[in-house]
């Protein structure tokens, strides 16, 4: 006896309508639909020839600085300022106060199909351990609806801001599931680098850089990242957020640094929104885009997600926590607007971030765990050009999340 039996949903990379069943959490049953020995099932929803995808994973946010735009006086003029803005107001952040804009954007995540989540919580000397101990409380109080990863960050810098290091370490202890870098705040990028390396080898955990966030093609920290990476041997443990500057080095060099990446096994998160938004200032003259090279690293073969990273801040006053919101973003941005483009933008919201997060038992096939979304149309290109409201989400079979939409045009034939 199944527990749940969606029938006629859609899958990826499969022409006929399947029927999927979950048994205690976990896919238990997946056929094409109409079959003669289908299994009785206490609940079933019909899919009516709707996709059905894995639960999304989002890779990169930051929860604790979400929702900050009635707090500013002005819009950031570069990344600095917005680094200098959102420090002030970090003074004022309690507990309380980050874990309310925190869950304002878990639940728009999680309405939105997201099942898997990595936040970068701030670790410095004006938050002290408050904003990570805000994470951790939430990561226990929402894993019914989503399973959370927290980055020990160190957005003000670790050497600019003497302490840091020590409050990382501590994070880790507590249950930092991953050491967080910033190739740009600290003079000295070798120190930096080797200090992140030790403390991921130390606490044997996973490492999630912010890195190259310019378009500056000088600023190219993310090919010493590699070489340490391979130097010690954490292929597949290792990801970069932003990685614009690659965007404006020269087409040869970028693609022998490519190979590197690929090379490394790092996993690159394109935060388009924050990026589009804050790079390319500053020229007059045909200004960048300022995006990471996404057509470039996959043409490589290195595994490329993409992250919302801010929610209404100084980094981007703009946004919500909806996948779909950012993959259109960079689908148009990016070129990438094929039936084919569409296919490989939703493989990077699930299959590829999910990979990038280390998940196991992730995705649609027989023993994984039943995180899934519904939508109540056909295809990725639907699903990424219409964004649609509707929706039902499970997490480990158990559904967290339904938006019914309706909507009525009067007066036209
Ligand atoms: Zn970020």
């Amino acid at each position: 006896m199944l527990d749940l039996l969606l029938t006629k949903v859609r899958l990826q990379n499969e022409a006929r309508l399947m029927d999927v069943g979950v048994r205690k959490g976990r896919i238990a049953y997946i056929a094409p639909s109409g079959g003669e020995s289908v299994p009785d099932a206490l609940h079933r929803e019909q899919g009516a020839g709707g996709m059905l995808l894995p639960g999304f994973v989002e890779p990169h946010i930051h929860l604790e600085k979400a929702y900050l735009l009635s707090r500013m006086e002005h819009e950031a003029a570069s990344l600095q300022d917005a680094i200098q803005m959102t420090a002030e107001m970090k003074h004022g952040f309690t507990k309380e106060d980050m874990q309310a804009r925190s869950l304002a954007v878990i639940r728009e995540a999680v309405r939105s199909g997201v099942t898997h989540m990595r936040c970068q919580a701030e670790v410095d000397p004006i938050l002290g351990l408050t904003a990570f101990e805000a994470a951790l409380e939430l990561k226990e109080r929402v894993r019914d609806a989503l399973d959370l990863q927290i980055v020990v960050f160190p957005q003000e810098g670790i050497f600019k801001s003497p302490g840091t290091a020590e409050l990382m370490e501590e994070a880790l202890r507590l249950g930092g599931d991953a050491v967080g870098g910033i190739t740009y705040q600290d003079a000295d990028l070798q120190a930096h680098l080797q200090l992140v390396f030790d403390m991921a080898e130390k606490h044997g955990k996973p490492l999630d850089f912010h890195a190259d966030f310019s378009d500056n093609p000088d600023q190219l920290a993310i090919a010493e990242i590699a070489d340490r990476t391979i130097a010690a041997g954490m292929q597949g443990l290792v990801s970069a957020g932003h990685v614009t500057s690659l965007g404006s080095l020269e087409h040869g060099r970028a693609m022998s640094v490519a190979d590197r990446i690929k090379e490394a096994d790092l996993h690159i998160m394109s935060l388009p929104a924050t990026d589009l938004f804050i790079n390319g200032r500053g020229e007059r003259e045909r200004p960048r885009r300022g995006l990471t090279p996404v057509g470039l690293l996959l043409e490589k073969g290195v595994n490329v997600v993409i992250g919302v990273n801010n929610v209404r801040n100084p980094f981007t006053p703009f946004g919500k926590a909806d996948p779909l919101e950012t993959a259109w973003l960079l689908a148009v941005t990016a070129h990438m607007g094929g039936d084919a483009d569409a296919r490989q933008l939703i493989q990077m919201l699930t299959e590829g971030a999910g990979r990038a997060l280390g998940l196991r038992n992730y995705g649609l096939r027989e023993g994984s765990e039943a995180d899934m979304v519904l939508f109540s149309v056909p295809t990725e290109r639907d699903i990424l050009l219409d964004k649609p409201e509707r929706r039902t989400v499970w997490k480990r079979g158990v559904k967290t999340a339904e938006t019914q939409v309706a909507s009525q045009v009067h007066g036209l034939l």
